[in-house]
């Protein structure tokens, strides 16, 4: 691999390698993009096979957030940074204190969060060493996991897609399935359940699924039968990459709008495959852009909940519609009209003249 080829193609401004020794920290720090902001992305662990591994999840990473700042219309750049690390037995206080100490060196050019693998309370180890960590917890006077805030966001980008599907705006007796009912896709339930939509889910972890058939009385369904489900709203709030050339081709909804990361397997043939199908896809890494936005109130000093509910609301429903006028004018697909927006944004903020005063 050749990492200057690889940030030239991708555009990235820079990689930090980071090592201790005492600690045996092996971090990656990626920055795909500062000129609307300081970078932004949060820090996952994982026992990555090989190091090659870990810089192309860092790289795609880093970039991907850089997209997601500039679609939600904040002023924060792109970042992440990985940890090489088993997190079920290399996580410790000192691991955490000596990536703060890389994090500082940065003077605020890269701001970390939670992320895979890691937890608030990780954060609260790196906040030790550095300010420039985000998503920390209410008591220490942060805004706390960001989670509920992108379940908001997905709600109302889910809406805004159903409505341009089918003129209707309310979501009552539809019927949605929802893959992984984890931070979000537990919040995600609870919101569509007041909103009266039918649930039907799915997640191995049964104590999950349980309670989402007692609270919300959700129909369960194994995890390989997801996509098989007729329904009218499908939301990946699981992994990436699950629509793809497998998949697509057996679902049967009107409508793809989830919280999960990277759900197209390839942008461009799998955004394709879906328009073909004629099945209406809500760019992830908008409708998803909720937690993102409550970090950015964060780090302004507003920590109100309903602040960054109410924010993230009007950003998600209005842009979800702006992406789909785009995509209708344009005919490209949703996902390229969203990239389209993201790079003009970046764009603007790159050309803005600088006025010199004395
Ligand atoms: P989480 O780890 O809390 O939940 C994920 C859930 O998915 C778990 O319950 C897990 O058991 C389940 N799962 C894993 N593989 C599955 C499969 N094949 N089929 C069904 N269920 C499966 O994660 P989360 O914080 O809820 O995030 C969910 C997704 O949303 C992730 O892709 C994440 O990157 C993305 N996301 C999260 C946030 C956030 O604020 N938490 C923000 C933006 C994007």
């Amino acid at each position: 691999m050749s990492i200057f080829k690889t940030l030239e193609k991708t555009d990235h401004e820079e990689v930090i390698f980071c090592h201790d020794k005492a600690t045996g920290l092996k971090a990656i720090i990626g920055i795909h993009n500062t000129k609307l902001g300081p970078a932004l992305g949060g820090c996952r662990i994982l026992p990555y096979a090989t190091e090659e591994e870990a810089i192309t999840d860092v790289l795609r990473l880093s970039r991907g957030m850089s997209y997601k700042s500039a679609i939600a219309g904040i002023n924060l750049g792109g970042g992440k940074s990985v940890i090489i690390a088993d997190p079920k037995t290399q996580k410790t206080e000192a691991l955490f204190r000596a990536f703060g100490k890389f994090v500082e060196t940065l003077k605020g050019r890269y701001y970390t969060a939670e992320d895979v693998n890691t937890s608030v309370e990780d954060m609260d180890f790196v906040r030790m060493e550095t300010k420039y960590v985000t998503g920390i917890d209410k008591a220490l006077g942060g805004s706390g996991d960001p989670s509920p805030i992108t379940a908001w966001g997905v709600f109302w980008g889910l809406k805004a897609a159903w409505e341009r599907k089918t003129g209707r705006k309310e979501l009552e007796g539809v019927r949605v399935s929802v893959q992984g009912i984890g931070h979000v896709g537990y919040c995600l339930c609870k919101f569509l359940h007041e909103e009266g939509a039918k649930l039907i889910v799915c997640d191995m972890n049964t104590a999950a699924t349980e309670r989402v058939k007692e609270e919300f009385g959700a129909h369960v369904v194994h995890v390989n039968d997801i996509y098989d489900v007729e329904c009218d709203i499908y939301s990946p709030c699981a992994l990436g990459a699950t629509l793809n050339e497998l998949t697509i081709p057996k679902l049967k909804c009107k409508v793809v709008a989830g919280a999960a990361n990277n759900q197209l397997k390839e942008e461009v043939s799998d955004g394709s495959a879906l328009q073909e199908r004629g099945i209406l896809y809500a760019p992830d890494y908008l409708i998803n852009s909720g937690g993102v936005i409550s970090v950015y109130n964060e780090l302004n000093g507003i920590t109100a909940t309903e602040y960054s509910m109410n924010m993230a609301q009007r950003r998600i429903y209005g842009t979800t519609h702006r992406v789909f006028d785009k995509s209708e004018k344009e005919n490209i697909t949703p996902h390229m009209a969203a990239n389209k927006i993201a790079e003009e944004r970046m764009t603007m903020a790159a050309n803005i003249q600088t006025i010199y005063t004395a």
